[in-house]
């Protein structure tokens, strides 16, 4: 077997986590807010309120937990996901970098609003330095809701989070027993509670009955491997998105070149394409330098460079199979350590 300094890591870890922590795992459960967190005030019906109930709560609700780990709660936020921020993030991450680097945990669990989980969880696969689990839950249903799904997805995402198996492969979304890499994870569903998919590619592993099983890996670079570090993140250019339909007008490019953003996301129709109302604002923006990437309101398919639309006319950059949501997060961090167009495509080709 080839090893290498992020391999070696990984070994250390996993040795580490099975001898010095012999007895339970330290978990750290972050919570950030969510319908997980919610209440309504009938169980028969789904009105509710995010972000309701604080971290004891919910690791009290589930006594099972407390059998496999020693747990530790940390309220981060208390939002529903909706209302997700950049400084939200930034503090998350810098406290699990904390938590890793001072040796605190052995693992983290985040409670999340399942609305924008996707982009936290890209976010923090991209920016953290660690091989030990990081795991992204949330619930569909509230609290207080017949069948709610919380308990059962935090038991599951515990239960991954204590296993040796999980480590150096980078942020998890774990949600109805199943398991999904940061990377290719989306919402797909308003209201069900089999919402979450894999993109193209379906999820990782599955849980079942306190049992994790892991069937691939992600061959897309992430946490330890990549260019950026959220120890010395500490803000992040303005990235907005633009949605493509028939007849769109050039008034939104407009407005965000007057607010000077340093990048564009267009979620573009089909293959990632724009009429040319769009197109021409487009030449104009990346004219001026900011940075226009391609990506596709479909919502599976990688975006082609140089197929239908000349990028290299319009100067754009193709998200590759990132929707809009997550190349937004990509360019953010590019745009942030000032890299060069040729690289900011790489960057996609290879995250
Ligand atoms: N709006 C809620 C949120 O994202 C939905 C959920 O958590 O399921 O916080």
């Amino acid at each position: 077997m080839k090893t290498n300094i992020f391999t070696s890591a990984i070994l250390v870890v996993a040795i580490s986590f099975q001898g010095v922590f012999a007895q339970k795992p330290r978990v750290t459960v972050l919570a950030t807010g969510g319908t997980i967190a919610g209440a309504g005030t009938q169980s028969t019906s789904s009105a509710y309120q995010a972000a309701q109930l604080p971290i004891d709560n919910l690791l009290n609700a589930v006594p099972e937990i407390h059998n496999i780990a020693t747990l530790k709660g940390e309220q981060i936020s208390q939002v529903g996901s909706q209302d997700m921020s950049i400084d939200i993030w930034l503090k998350l991450a810098k406290r699990i970098q904390e938590l890793f680097d001072q040796n605190l945990t052995d693992a983290v669990v985040i409670t999340h609003g399942t609305d924008t989980q996707e982009e936290t969880a890209y976010f923090l696969n991209l920016v953290l330095k660690t091989a030990k689990p990081v795991i992204l839950v949330g619930a569909m249903r509230s609290s207080t809701a017949i069948s709610a799904d919380g308990p059962r997805n935090l038991f599951n995402a515990v239960t991954v989070a204590v296993d040796t198996a999980s480590m150096g492969k980078g942020v998890l979304v774990v949600m109805n027993d199943k398991i999904i890499s940061a990377r290719d994870v989306t919402k797909t569903h308003t209201t069900a509670v089999e919402t979450f998919k894999g993109g193209g590619f379906g999820p990782v592993g599955c849980v079942e009955d306190g049992q994790v099983f892991f069937n691939y890996d992600i061959t897309k670079k992430h946490t330890s491997a990549t260019a950026f570090d959220i120890r010395k993140i500490n803000a992040l250019p303005k990235v907005e998105i633009v949605y493509g339909y028939a007849d769109a007008s050039p008034i939104a490019i407009q407005a965000l070149m007057k607010n000077k953003v340093a990048g564009i996301i267009v979620a573009g129709v089909g293959n990632g394409n724009f009429n040319k109302a769009l197109g021409e604002q487009i030449k104009l923006a990346t004219k001026a330098g900011v940075s226009v990437v391609r990506a596709s309101r479909v919502g599976s398919g990688r975006v082609s460079l140089n197929v239908e639309v000349n990028d290299t006319e319009f100067g754009t950059l193709v998200s590759e199979d990132l929707n809009p949501q997550k190349a937004r997060i990509l360019l953010m961090l590019g745009l942030s350590q000032n890299m060069s167009r040729e690289d900011l495509q790489k960057l996609f080709f290879t995250y």
